[in-house]
């Protein structure tokens, strides 16, 4: 594979999934399905996983980070840093920024790249299957040049082909959200559907979803990535 867009190949992509285990909250509840709970922070870690798992065998030369914890990914079996460990959201991305810096990454060359899942209405306790929308959601950065319109539009056509969830919309991530307000890299969310969904709760929780939608992600971002 070579790369098709030389502009936009990426020299870093940091990947954060968004959560750990103390973040408060972030779960659906499914009290028709013997309570079955979906925790948004194990799901984003799968996904992230998987994504890094394929990114790390493909040969590309696009380093791979934990923005959270400022280590390069070198191994599948990564243990991914607890991203409450540093204190405060605007902090934690100054810190990073610093970091990019230092190893002397040029901005527009790393996605900073959060996936998450989440909940579509204020209450995560369902009943029944649940009314809330459902799908993924890909959230570009507001701070938009012509480079990152390329990489949007790739990971939206491959999630379309190989998601394992529909594709609900696209979106600009929210203007004050701490990644997209200070993060010096270019962000990139994609909400890998609703927890509060039953529909995308059993991906979530299936085996093989997670492990699809990393391989849906790393399949938009292949033509992106550095060769050699
Ligand atoms: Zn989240």
């Amino acid at each position: 594979m070579s790369a098709q867009l030389p502009s936009t190949a990426l020299a870093h992509i940091l990947v954060s999934p968004g959560h750990d285990a103390t973040t408060p909250g972030k779960r659906g509840v499914f009290l028709d399905h013997g309570e079955v709970v979906v925790r948004e922070y194990r799901t984003n870690r799968k996904v992230a996983e998987a994504l890094v798992q394929r990114l790390l065998t493909s040969g590309t030369t696009t380093r791979v980070w934990d923005p959270h914890a400022g280590v390069e990914i070198t191994s599948g079996n990564y243990e991914w840093s607890d991203v409450s460990e540093r204190e405060g959201p605007k902090e934690r991305v100054r810190w990073a920024d610093r970091w990019l810096r230092e190893i002397g990454a040029a901005p527009e060359k790393v996605l900073g790249l959060e996936l998450h899942t989440n909940a579509a209405t204020k209450s995560s306790r369902v009943k029944g299957d649940g009314s809330s929308i459902r799908g993924a959601v890909l959230y570009p950065p507001t701070k938009r040049t012509a480079q990152w319109g390329p990489i949007a539009q790739s990971l939206v056509a491959a999630w379309k082909e190989h998601g394992p969830l529909p594709l609900f919309r696209r979106a600009l991530i929210p203007r004050d959200y701490y990644w997209n307000k200070y993060l010096d890299a270019v962000p990139m969310i994609f909400e890998l559907g609703f927890h509060t969904s039953w529909a995308d709760a059993q991906v979530h929780l299936s085996p093989d979803g997670p492990q699809a939608m990393g391989e849906a992600v790393y399949r938009g971002l292949l033509p992106h990535l550095r060769w050699g």
